[in-house]
């Protein structure tokens, strides 16, 4: 399937990139990325990815838009207040393109539903605050092979890892955070959160997504962890690798 006259309008100015495609534009077009929480991080990042032309949406989240959920959950206004996010997310999001293909979900991500829930994504995007969540959501993304961005956001720090989940090249996030009993994240609305510090993990969670799906399989995606000093406003990066002792490794 080519692109429309209006697709290589819409997307000229990336179009004549050196390294961009018109192969790429056509992944990120049928490209189905996978929400977990539609929440400060996952707000610009599904706004980035339709606008750079990624389609095709599920998102599952289970709230209501609060007040104090607006000072970084930027695909929601003071008129969505006591509304379902799913569904005011989706309206945000038809409004910068009509053909989105968005499946919403209004539940929490539990064992019993995630198969169900989760099927059928190229990425999911965990952006959930849920020590809980975050492990069904990696055992499912491991079990399945689907690559899995990760990224969290506390305070003024935050953080991403973007795993593979390539066959045989195992390394996830129980390797990461080797921990055994459930524990207590720290989270928006007990420790706070800065604004911005959430629109710079998910802007760059959206860039690594879409280099990620253009990029040649064949080609090792480097598995790293990048943290932001949001005090100072600089990154680090360290690289991963596999725990030996993590609980879902396949010998
Ligand atoms: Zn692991």
């Amino acid at each position: 399937m080519s692109l429309t006259n209006k697709e290589i309008n819409l997307f000229a100015r990336h179009l004549i990139l050196e390294d961009f495609t018109e192969k790429k534009q056509k992944i990120l077009s049928r490209s189905q990325v996978t929400f977990v929480g539609m929440g400060g991080i996952n707000s610009p990042i599904i706004i980035y990815l339709s606008y750079i032309g990624i389609k095709n949406f599920n998102i599952i989240d289970y709230d209501n838009v609060k007040i104090s959920n607006l000072n970084r959950q930027i695909i929601y206004s003071q008129n969505d207040i006591g509304k379902k996010k799913v569904l005011c997310a989706k309206r945000f999001l038809k409004k910068i393109n009509s053909k989105l293909k968005i499946r919403t979900y209004n539940a929490k991500i539990i064992k019993k539903n995630c198969n169900k829930l989760l099927s059928n994504s190229d990425l999911i995007v965990d952006g959930s605050d849920n020590w809980e969540t975050m492990l069904i959501v990696n055992d499912y993304c491991v079990k399945y092979n689907v690559p899995l961005l990760s990224a969290s956001v506390a305070g003024y720090d935050g953080n991403i890892a973007l795993f593979n989940n390539i066959p045989n090249k195992h390394l996830c996030l129980r390797c990461v955070f080797p921990i055994k009993k459930e524990i207590e994240l720290p989270r928006c609305d007990t420790v706070g959160v800065f604004g911005t510090s959430a629109g710079v993990i998910g802007i760059l969670s959206a860039h690594k997504i879409a280099n990620f799906l253009t990029s040649d399989k064949n080609e090792q995606f480097k598995s790293n962890i990048v943290y932001f000093n949001g005090k100072n406003s600089n990154f680090s990066e360290i690289e991963l690798s596999y725990n030996k002792n993590c609980k879902l490794l396949k010998l």
